[in-house]
Formats: structure tokens, C-alpha cells, sequence
């Protein structure tokens, strides 16, 4: 009886599985930051714990898309990765130096780490996308924002979110760290069967 209700057959046994798989890294990661001795592991192990994060909460999505195309999926969950490790090169470009000490060392947040940008781009992205009925622009702003959210939402048990001009919220505790990026992957379905329920309305009136 239980294994009929809707919230079981939109949980499949492998989103649990992958879901419990991203709180594992997003906590295993930071503890080999946490003692790892030197600077440069600590900065490889936070780096590649951003990259898994995002690459897994696309995977995670895309698992609600059994008839999508292999090899489109591969390519967005290595794009979706990609971007959520590359987010930390502002680091190198305000310091304006290859130097880690120098990189880890800034006295204000770079660019990059504000989340206003996907804040402000992300419905920017999904008008043009709604707009001009443009899949793939709305698959990739979605792709960007899985990235950028992560990101943040990992640097956020430090520093807090940046909400650029307004100023930073307080550190979030890691609990809640933990459970945000656990939401992620089923706020990003959420904003993409939005967008697909619209896509078939207009269909229907067009036909
Ligand atoms: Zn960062």
C-alpha cells in the first residue's frame, strides 16, 4: 500500500541511493579538508568536493528523465561539474596571481561568489527561455544554477550567502547546509516540470 503512494514512485530506489551518495561526499569532503595538513590538499579536497556536489545533484535530476538522450545527459552532468569547480578561478583572477596563498587570502569575496548572479540570471535566462520556447537555453540556465547554488550554498556554512549590494546573511549552520543540497536536485526538477507543463500548454494551443 505504502510503495503505491505518488512521493515513493517519484523517489526511485536509485535518487535515494544517489541522494544519500551527496550528503555522504558533501560531509566526507569536508572532513578531508578539515584535516588534511597542507594547503594545497585542503584546496584540491574542497575544490573536487564543489565538482562531485554539482555533478551529482544533475545526475539526480536527470535520473526523472529516463527517456532522455545518453550522451546529452553525460555531457550536461560533466558541464554541470565543470562549472561548479571552475566558480573558485575568481579567486586566482582578483588576487590577479597563480599563487593559492595569495588566492585563499583576499580581503573581499570575488565576483563569483555573489548569488545575486544566479539570482538575477537564472529568471532572466528562463523568460527568454519561456519566450522563444528555447529547451536547451532552459536546461542550461538550470544547469548554471545547480552549479552556482551548490557552490554557494557550501561556501555559505562559512561566510554566509553574499547577496550582493546587500550585504552577506550570517554563516548557515552545517546541518542546514546538508539538508539545502540534499533539496537542490528536487528544487531544480521542480523548476523544470514547471517549464515542461508550460511547453505542452502551448503545444495544445497551437494544435
Ligand atoms: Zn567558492
Amino acid at each position: 500500500m505504502i510503495l503505491s503512494l505518488p512521493l515513493w514512485r517519484f523517489l526511485s530506489s536509485s535518487q535515494v541511493y544517489l541522494t544519500s551518495l551527496l550528503g555522504l561526499v558533501a560531509v566526507i569532503g569536508d572532513i578531508l579538508v578539515k584535516y588534511s595538513q597542507q594547503h594545497v590538499y585542503r584546496a584540491v579536497f574542497d575544490n573536487t568536493t564543489h565538482a562531485i556536489i554539482g555533478g551529482l545533484s544533475w545526475l539526480i535530476v536527470c535520473l526523472n528523465y529516463r527517456d532522455r538522450n545518453a550522451s546529452n545527459t553525460l555531457l550536461e552532468i560533466i558541464a554541470c561539474t565543470a562549472i561548479s569547480s571552475l566558480i573558485d578561478l575568481d579567486h586566482f583572477c582578483m588576487a590577479r596571481s597563480l599563487s593559492l596563498k595569495d588566492a585563499t587570502n583576499l580581503k573581499h569575496r570575488p565576483p563569483l561568489h555573489a548569488t545575486t548572479i544566479p539570482l538575477v540570471a537564472t529568471p532572466i535566462l528562463f523568460s527568454i527561455a519561456y519566450l522563444y520556447n528555447t529547451h536547451s537555453l532552459h536546461r542550461y540556465s538550470l544547469i548554471i544554477f545547480t552549479a552556482f547554488f551548490t557552490h554557494h550554498t557550501r561556501d555559505a556554512t562559512r561566510r554566509g550567502y553574499w547577496l550582493y549590494p546587500f550585504g552577506s546573511t550570517p554563516p548557515i549552520p552545517y546541518y542546514c547546509y546538508v539538508l539545502i543540497t540534499l533539496f537542490i536536485p528536487y528544487l531544480i526538477y521542480g523548476m523544470r516540470s514547471v517549464f515542461k507543463a508550460k511547453r505542452t500548454e502551448i503545444s495544445v494551443i497551437d494544435i
